[in-house]
């Protein structure tokens, strides 16, 4: 008999061991900190009619525990718990170190309003502004500056709203009293369930590692709504933050740079913060240490290994955005938006080098959530 990967799906689901429920995973993952908040477990909880779950100050907690179906759902798709990662690997073709991978290139868009607001090249809105023109998709769940300190998920279905979307949103310009709720983490898994609209049928996600990770478990249990996304955009990530409380004056003794006088920050294999005199300045990672979210601290994805393309600004010259594509159906996508004039690629002379870089970006990762795991309960504030 041939075992598939089917069976080792059904062998996780119903084998021997009791279905872990959400009880456990309050004792695993959010009692110890390792919750990202990211609502997934709450937004598509089987009993959710029945209010089971809450969230309690951006935590999932029970609501009523006797109303909880014990399906297991919640547990199986949180980015923390690992129990399907090696089925979710065979099945994406998952090989080391930062995932399969078809066609690397730097590219930048072709629309001079798209690379005026774009984090790096503008090459996620411009590859989502060409689906949308050849009806590839309905729409795209991005996720939108709501000031320019906090983002939430938003579902664009033109370029304007793309637009509106386009860009890493920390540009420090209003005041400066929306930085004290600052994340730049945003809830694109509650924005499935809370911004696509219900007959929507295909759909583009972009998310960070986590994020694309789940919508992946979704897709494997087929959990509804996954099924109506057709194609995810990772970016590269090095982790989310927060500059919560005390930790908006800790960034400006760090930094050295008062948060007023900023102007725009990205994220390569440094943070670089443009000031408002026009000058950047490079940030060590480690030094950023203290700002990462707790459950970044674990997270060993950096290139965004299950999504079909990736992004990010690591190993581009500024104004370009490197690409891995990694699912061959995307590639037609992305070639036609080449020829059509969306997006345009720049010469690469040494794509060694890039993948040397994302690589080491993935072990820095690997090792820096080995050193955190285990480490007292007390690092794990967000305050
Ligand atoms: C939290 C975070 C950390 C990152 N870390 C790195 C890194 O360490 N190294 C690196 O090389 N690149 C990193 N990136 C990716 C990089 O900043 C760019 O997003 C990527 O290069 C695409 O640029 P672009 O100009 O092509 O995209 P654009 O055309 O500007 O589009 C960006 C898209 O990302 C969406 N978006 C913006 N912020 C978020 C967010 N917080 N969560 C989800 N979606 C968002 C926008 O809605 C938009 O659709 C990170 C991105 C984020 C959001």
């Amino acid at each position: 008999m041939v075992y598939t990967l089917e069976d080792e799906l059904k062998k996780v689901l119903y084998g021997e061991e009791k279905v872990k429920t959400f009880k456990d995973l309050k004792e695993e993952v959010i009692e110890t900190g390792k919750c990202g908040s990211c609502l997934g477990c709450v937004t598509f909880c089987s009993a959710g009619q029945l209010n089971a779950l809450t969230v309690r100050e951006d935590t999932p907690d029970f609501l009523d525990e006797d109303k909880c179906l014990e399906c297991g759902i919640c547990y199986l798709i949180c980015p923390n718990i690992n129990l399907l990662d090696s089925i979710q690997r065979k099945q994406m073709g998952w090989i080391p170190p930062i995932g399969t991978y078809i066609y690397l290139s730097s590219s930048r868009s072709e629309n001079d309003k798209v690379r005026a607001l774009a984090t790096d090249g503008g090459v996620v809105t411009s590859l989502l502004h060409h689906m949308l023109d050849h009806h590839i998709i309905d729409g795209a769940l991005v996720s939108k500056g709501l000031n320019p300190f906090s983002r939430e998920p938003f579902f664009a279905t033109t370029f304007e709203d793309l637009l509106s979307a386009t860009g890493f949103g920390a540009h420090v310009s209003g005041g400066m009293k929306e930085l004290e709720r600052y994340s730049t983490y945003p809830r694109t898994l509650v924005g499935l369930r809370s911004s696509v609209p219900s007959d929507m049928t295909r759909i583009a996600v972009v998310g960070t590692p986590c994020q694309i990770n789940t919508i992946r478990k979704m897709q494997l249990l087929k959990i509804i709504p996954a099924h109506i996304i057709k194609y995810t955009i990772g970016l590269f990530c090095i982790g989310t933050f927060s500059f919560y409380g005390k930790k908006r004056e800790s960034l400006e003794e760090t930094t050295g740079i008062p948060l007023q006088e900023i102007a725009k920050m990205n994220i390569k294999e440094d943070l670089r913060i443009t000031t408002k005199d026009g000058e950047t300045h490079r940030i060590p990672l480690e030094k950023l240490e203290r700002f990462l979210r707790p459950p970044c601290r674990y997270c060993t994805d950096f290139s965004n290994e299950f999504a079909d393309i990736s992004v990010g600004g690591l190993g581009s010259p500024d104004g370009y955005t490197t690409v891995l594509l990694r699912e061959p159906s995307f590639k037609k996508i992305y070639d036609n938006a080449i020829r059509e004039g969306y997006l345009a690629e720049r010469d690469i002379k040494n794509a060694g080098n890039i993948i040397r870089k994302i690589i080491d970006l993935t072990e820095y990762k690997k090792k820096k959530s080995q050193a955190y795991d285990g480490e007292a309960d007390e690092t794990n504030s967000e305050e």
